[in-house]
């Protein structure tokens, strides 16, 4: 595997791992509210961001790469509200789907075919992603101002397999 996509693979690994950080900062905040369901989903979400994490490890590993781990900035978690956690959730998914694009970009510009089923796997994997955190950030902003609504969401979240 050449150098640039090494380097940028690793990059990811860092960036995968950062967002379980920041889904387990995010699922403490919601537990200090008392809201265990949405800590739940989120304690969920932040495993799969391992996994996304190992997947990439394993796959520099796997080509004869170099793994280089890097540090994790430091997560928030602190949220001004739930419908907060949420956008801020949406918007994450966001930002790592654009770099998931960006990497296959550079796969191809760098002839990297064999990542090429590994990013698009990622590129699937974003949609749910998205899709999955609009959905609990559209119920929240339904639910307004009541709290049966919101209570009944946070044991609806809580349901959530692993
Ligand atoms: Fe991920």
């Amino acid at each position: 595997m050449n150098r640039t996509m090494e380097a940028a693979l690793n990059e990811q690994i860092k960036n995968e791992l950062s967002s379980a950080y920041i889904y387990l900062g995010m699922a403490a905040y919601c537990e200090s509210v008392n809201l265990p369901g949405m800590a739940h989903w989120l304690e969920v979400q932040a495993k799969e961001e391992l996994e996304h994490a190992m997947k990439f490890y394993r796959h520099v590993n796997d080509r004869g790469g170099r793994v280089q781990l890097q540090a994790i900035p430091e997560p928030s978690c602190d949220y001004a509200s739930p419908v907060a956690v949420f956008e801020a959730v949406l918007a994450h998914e966001q930002k790592i789907t654009a770099m998931i694009h960006k990497l296959y970009a550079l796969a191809v510009e760098e002839k990297d075919y064999a990542s090429l089923p590994l990013l698009q796997w990622f590129i699937e994997e974003q949609v749910e992603e998205e899709k999955s955190a609009d959905e609990v950030l559209q119920k929240l902003r339904m639910a307004g101002d009541s709290k049966s609504a919101l209570l009944f969401l946070d044991s609806q979240l809580g349901t959530r397999e692993e």
